[in-house]
């Protein structure tokens, strides 16, 4: 029987992962699933809530109670994914820096990870999804359809970030931003639990100095010979 396909991309932060995965969740109606959102989430409510981010089971005891849900929204011809915690809209609080490091600090510990990666899985179960992350290749599902690594150089990455910052006010400076992104990179790949690296069986899509189109063209190349029909897209280029 013939399905909707389930796509993993995996990459370090600001490889361009996001927008791609967005963009081709959108050009094969499939729901997009943002997991990095998701363990910002549980960092923001710990800040919030004042738990401290060396507090493991109190870290997973949260994971495992947060009802994260997304929601997706067009507006003037752009869709975005809003992220609801327990009922309240955190978009925006979980792109705050201070999220930044805190979501890879929480992100280390087995049971923040096995509570995220179960509602992850179920996120996935029917198909037609797109989901992108750092482990969701090795991990969260190992038997996706198409896997891809999404990543560019740090110096690349870092201007990406520095001028996302620059655009929503943030004082801050390029090298800050590349220290910033290169501490978490060794975070995220050195920690024990699930650490990010890239699959063998994963095809690796460099974006350095190719802009965004460019990179969806390149991208939609590898997932076209995937689609069945019940994708009903592939007299699309
Ligand atoms: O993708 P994003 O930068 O929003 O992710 C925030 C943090 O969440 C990452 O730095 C990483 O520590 C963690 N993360 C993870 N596994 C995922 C997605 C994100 O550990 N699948």
């Amino acid at each position: 029987m013939q399905r909707r396909l389930i796509i993993a991309i995996d990459g370090p932060a600001a490889g361009g992962k996001g927008t791609i995965a967005l963009r081709l969740a959108e050009r094969l109606g499939y729901v997009y699933v943002d997991t990095g959102a998701m363990y910002r989430a549980v960092a923001w409510e710990a800040l919030r809530r004042r738990i401290s981010l060396e507090d493991e089971s109190a870290l997973q005891a949260l994971a495992e109670s947060l009802d994260i849900t997304f929601r997706r929204e067009e507006q003037d011809g752009h869709v975005r994914y809003r992220v609801w915690v327990d009922g309240e809209d955190v978009s925006e609080a979980i792109r705050r820096p201070e999220v930044d490091h805190a979501s890879s600090v929480v992100a280390q510990y087995p049971g923040v990870r096995a509570a995220l990666v179960e509602k992850q899985r179920a996120l996935a179960r029917e198909g037609g999804v797109v989901m992108e992350g750092r482990d969701i290749s090795t991990v969260v599902l190992p038997h996706a359809d198409v896997k891809l690594f999404i990543t560019a150089s740090l110096a690349e990455r870092a201007r990406r970030r520095y001028e996302q910052r620059r655009q929503a006010g943030v004082a801050t400076t390029l090298a800050e931003v590349q220290a910033e992104l290169a501490e978490r990179d060794r975070r995220d790949s050195q920690r024990r639990a699930a650490p990010m690296r890239i699959p063998e069986d994963a095809i690796v899509v460099d974006t350095t100095g190719l802009d965004v189109d460019t990179s969806l063209h390149l991208v939609w190349r590898l997932v076209r010979p995937h689609l069945t029909s019940e994708d009903g897209v592939q007299a699309q280029v």
